[in-house]
């Protein structure tokens, strides 16, 4: 049969080729299917008109019905705002406008009527409509014969001006409803619609655009988050298996001398439980024959580092090759020198490829590696180049995995015969429900536990109010012997304006803590390599007291040394990377402090993120939060991933339901992985109608 839904968009009665190209470039509607599941993302009650005086919340939305008393621009030249005063028999309101002020002007002349329907908002004590929608009374009543509760969908400017905008787009979706519904065929077996209490796919279908009534919604949208969700979950739980099916991979057989050696001589510490833990899941992997693909999440500090130090000493005793690759000179030079130095005693070949590297060592390590004398290589992209080859390189350890693309991690496979193990770790911790939809396809470890002695850090939120005590408290510190850093934001909005705002703390600071007595270094983004890596050396060897410093920072340094991190318009940073931060310092024995720098103005978002700061040192929790902040689109790690094509579901918001149907999904693989008992036979007919539509996002590593 025809699948009807397959059909291009601008077949569809009322669009024409340039309402479909535009419906395709703006919202990536191509198809009848991607109109249908262009879901609403609130509802609007307009069956009810308020009098003025009943306006009563900034909570809800309202429709008035009212007259134009007066219009006033404010503003010298040129007009920046316009209030239009209305009145209706109980009261007076505002409507305030910032943008489309001529249109405004000329639109609201005294005396006409208008249905105005907004959110109320508070401004010095009085409820007024900032930009209210605004629809003229010309007399049919529009709020009664219209729909009881109207779906509002996203849109965009280019399609307002073509008619499409958030009704025009419900018009659509009517005309095609008209046509197909009763094609709307369902997508999952009768036994989970039954177990689950579902509401079937076509009267969900109806409800979620054109509501019958209030109640229905919740059960419409429910059942389609559901069938959203379920399907992630079968896709990346399949892809899995097929992984693990078809990847073969080398099979470390043996704990051999050098692990041994290192665990007993020269591991200066016990390990963690949590570290022990991981190890052991990864050397699972890596006897089982399948090629590993593994996550290893753990906060900053927690000693992910060690754990792939232990791996490729294993890894060399099994007769390979291993790589370390960083996204910084600055972290790739870290790695080499903590990495050489645990290994000092040891005889291991290890050598470090930046674009730094000169010409003759470049050449020396291309040989060494060629011929199999090198173990170890530890570098930026350099070591991905292509002439970069090894023998038999065998382990892949890939840091802070977000800063990679997908090709570069493709590219880094082709350099043996078999694929490398590969081992991603990151510091960003990503909360469990949105690790299992963006990264349900890998296994993931999780180092959920400390180093023991580490002091928690000691965190505060000052307004600008309380500098002098801040820099009264540096001076102590240092006069401890401690270092400091003091971190200035990338606001973007201009890269000189960010610029002035550090080299202007640079030289205050400068002039508040004076040579000889104190040493200041500053790196930031417009320094050459050279001379960067210059002033961080000094101050990673103690020769400076404090770093100014744009984010640069912000991964992986390690000075042990340095005990107070100062952020200056700390309200500018994302929760994440306000974490990623603080876990600079701490790193020492000794008692170490971040102090969060805002100005008094703060919106009640940065608020929020200082406080939570503040309230907590743990990086899940963090990364819980900031998702339920801002929404997964924002979150490290995640724009280039795809998933965010979800049509209804919210991967902040949706926690429960992803569990569930993580399980569910779970269930249904573990009988029947092929899905070819015949109750399934609808779960197997979609997902392979899934898997042909979308570019294929979930392959993420
Ligand atoms: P990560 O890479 O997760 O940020 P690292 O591996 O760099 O963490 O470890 C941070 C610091 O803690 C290093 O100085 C490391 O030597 C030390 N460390 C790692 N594991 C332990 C442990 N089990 N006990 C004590 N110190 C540890
Ligand atoms: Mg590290």
């Amino acid at each position: 049969m025809i699948d009807l839904f397959a059909t291009q968009i601008t077949y569809l009665k009322g669009v024409g080729p340039k309402k479909a190209e535009l419906l395709q470039n703006e919202l990536g509607i191509a198809t009848y299917e991607d109109l249908l599941t262009h879901y609403p993302f609130r509802y609007v009650d307009k069956s009810q008109v308020f009098d003025i005086r009943d306006v009563a919340s900034d909570q809800a939305y309202v429709q008035i019905r009212a007259t134009v008393t007066s219009v006033e621009a404010s503003g010298e030249k040129r007009m920046r705002f316009v209030v239009v005063t209305v009145k209706d028999a109980t009261g007076t309101i505002d409507l305030v406008f910032f943008k489309g002020l001529r249109w405004v002007v000329n639109h609201f002349t005294p005396g006409k009527s208008f249905y105005i329907f907004g959110k109320p908002s508070v401004f010095r004590n009085k409820f007024n409509f900032v930009h209210p929608e605004v629809e003229d009374d010309d007399g049919k009543v529009v709020a009664i014969t219209g729909p009881r509760l109207e779906g509002i969908y996203s849109t965009t400017e280019k399609l307002k001006n073509v008619g499409l905008g958030s009704r025009g787009l419900g018009f659509l979706i009517k005309e095609l409803l008209n046509k197909g519904v009763n094609q709307i065929e369902e997508t999952l077996p009768e036994y989970l619609i039954s177990r689950y209490q579902l509401m079937n796919r076509r009267p969900a279908m109806i409800n979620i655009h054109f509501p019958e009534d209030s109640d229905k919604i919740s059960p419409a949208t429910y059942r389609l988050k559901f069938e959203e969700l379920l399907f992630i979950q079968l896709d990346m739980l399949l892809q899995k298996k097929a992984h693990r099916r078809k990847m073969t991979g080398h099979v470390f057989t043996k704990v051999g001398p050098l692990f041994l050696e290192f665990y007993e001589k020269y591991l200066p510490f016990e390990l963690t439980g949590a570290q022990k833990r991981v190890i052991r899941e990864i050397r699972m992997d890596l006897k089982s024959g399948t090629q590993m693909n593994r996550l290893l999440q753990g906060d900053v500090g927690s000693g992910k580092t060690l754990v792939a130090l232990m791996i490729f000493l294993l890894a060399i005793d099994n007769g390979f090759q291993t790589c370390l690759m960083a996204p910084t000179e600055i972290l790739a030079n870290q790695h080499f020198n903590s990495i050489s130095s645990f290994l000092k005693d040891m005889d291991i070949e290890i050598a470090l490829l930046t674009g730094n590297t000169k010409k003759a060592q470049r050449t020396h390590i291309h040989k060494r590696l060629l011929d199999g004398s090198m173990n170890l290589l530890i570098g930026t992209h350099a070591v991905i180049e292509d002439v970069v080859q090894f023998k038999n390189l065998g382990f892949v350890v890939i840091d802070e995995q977000h800063r990679f693309g997908v090709e570069q991690r493709a590219k880094m496979w082709k350099k043996s015969e078999l694929l490398p193990h590969v081992l991603v770790m990151t510091a960003t911790p990503i909360p469990r429900t949105l690790a299992m939809t963006l990264y349900g396809n890998l296994d993931v470890s999780v180092i959920d536990e400390l180093p023991p002695g580490r002091k928690p850090v000691k965190t505060v939120h000052y307004f600008e109010s309380k500098r002098l005590r801040v820099m009264g408290f540096m001076k102590e510190q240092i006069k401890l012997g401690r270092q400091v850093y003091v971190v200035y934001p990338l606001i973007n909005e201009s890269e000189n304006l960010d610029l002035k705002n550090l080299m202007d703390g640079f030289a205050n600071i400068q002039q508040d803590f004076p040579l000889p007595q104190y040493q200041v270094s500053v790196v930031h983004g417009r320094m050459k390599a050279d001379e960067k890596e210059y002033e961080m050396k000094r101050f990673v060897e103690g020769k400076t007291d404090i770093l100014v410093s744009t984010t640069v920072i912000e991964v992986g340094v390690d000075v042990s040394n340095a005990t107070v991190m100062i952020i200056e318009n700390a309200e500018r940073f994302g929760l994440s990377q306000l974490h990623q931060l603080r876990g600079r310092v701490g790193r020492g024995g000794d008692q170490s402090y971040c102090i969060l720098m805002s100005g008094n103005k703060l919106s009640a978002e940065g608020r929020k993120r200082l406080e939570i700061m503040v309230s907590s040192n743990d990086g899940f929790e963090i990364a819980e939060a900031d998702l339920k902040l801002r929404g997964p689109g924002d979150m490290q790690g995640t724009q280039q991933s795809g998933v965010f094509e979800l049509r209804i579901a919210n991967l902040a918001q949706d926690g429960e339901l992803i569990m569930l149907t993580r399980k569910v999904a779970e269930t249904i693989i573990e009988k029947d992985e092929q899905l070819a008992n015949p109750e399934n036979g609808l779960l197997r007919h979609q997902l392979l109608k899934i898997r042909k539509q979308k570019r294929n996002w979930s392959r993420i590593s």
